[in-house]
């Protein structure tokens, strides 16, 4: 069974026959994505020799490997034009991580019409890589399981004009930051409480200079969740 942050991840790629998913390890999502559709062709990309290796055991053992290609390499460099993959996935790495591979790798972003992205901190660096590479964000959902919070973010290559994202929309999510669940709440409230005791030790720090440029970008931070949960 698909975990619930996967089956996110799985639910807007229906309909989607040509799928990329980058940092596969296991490969339940392709998997998945293949048994739900027989018409569905998924090419599964790892780096590490370990997660490369489970990737494609869990390929065989589901009898798939005529509509899973697992392949090692690093990023999106495992893709080739004739692929034709139309969606990417990238899930269950840092935000950073995923903006590093999205702009080593956006030569071969040029045909991909929508990506799939699932951070698992610091949305805000994809939601800030978007907007500066003209794709635009079309939804988002944040999911809670077996304790932890998971954001998964979906982007359409753009075709007008570039999104416009205020300092909130960057940092919570333009979608997030209206629907206001509960789980968002919870997040951020979480947040500032964790900002509030960094405050506090910066008091206590020996680089004033450096504590006072800390403390202003966390107040500012402070400032716009908490205009946004109020
Ligand atoms: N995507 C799966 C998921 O969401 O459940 C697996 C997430 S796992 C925590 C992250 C995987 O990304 C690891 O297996 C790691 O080897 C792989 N990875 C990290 N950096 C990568 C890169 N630059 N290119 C391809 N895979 C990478």
């Amino acid at each position: 069974n698909l975990s619930k942050r996967l089956a996110c991840v799985a639910s807007y790629l229906s309909g989607v026959t040509k799928v990329a998913d980058i940092g596969s390890d296991h490969a339940y999502l392709p998997c998945y994505l293949c048994l739900k559709n027989e018409d569905c062709y998924v090419v599964a990309g790892e780096v590490n020799e370990g997660p490369y290796q489970s990737a494609k055991a869990q390929v065989r053992q589901a009898g798939l490997c005529d509509q899973i290609d697992v392949r090692k390499g690093n990023g999106l460099a495992v893709l080739r034009e004739e692929d034709g993959i139309e969606a990417v996935v990238i899930a269950g790495m840092g935000g950073p991580l995923i903006v590093d591979i999205l702009t080593e790798g956006r030569e071969a972003l040029k045909n991909v019409h929508t990506l799939v992205l699932q951070p698992n901190v610091a949305a805000q660096v994809i939601r800030l890589w978007c907007v500066a590479h003209h794709w635009t964000l079309i939804a988002e959902e944040m999911i809670e399981e077996d304790g932890k919070i998971y954001e998964v973010l979906v982007a359409k290559k753009e075709s007008g004009k570039r999104q416009a994202l205020s300092a909130a929309d960057l940092l919570l999510g333009p979608f997030l930051r209206e629907e206001k669940s509960a789980v968002f709440r919870k997040k951020w409230s979480d947040e500032v409480a964790s900002w509030t005791r960094v405050l506090a030790q910066l008091d206590k720090s020996q680089d004033p200079i450096a504590a006072s440029e800390k403390r202003q970008k966390i107040e500012e931070n402070i400032a716009l969740v908490r205009e946004v949960l109020q």
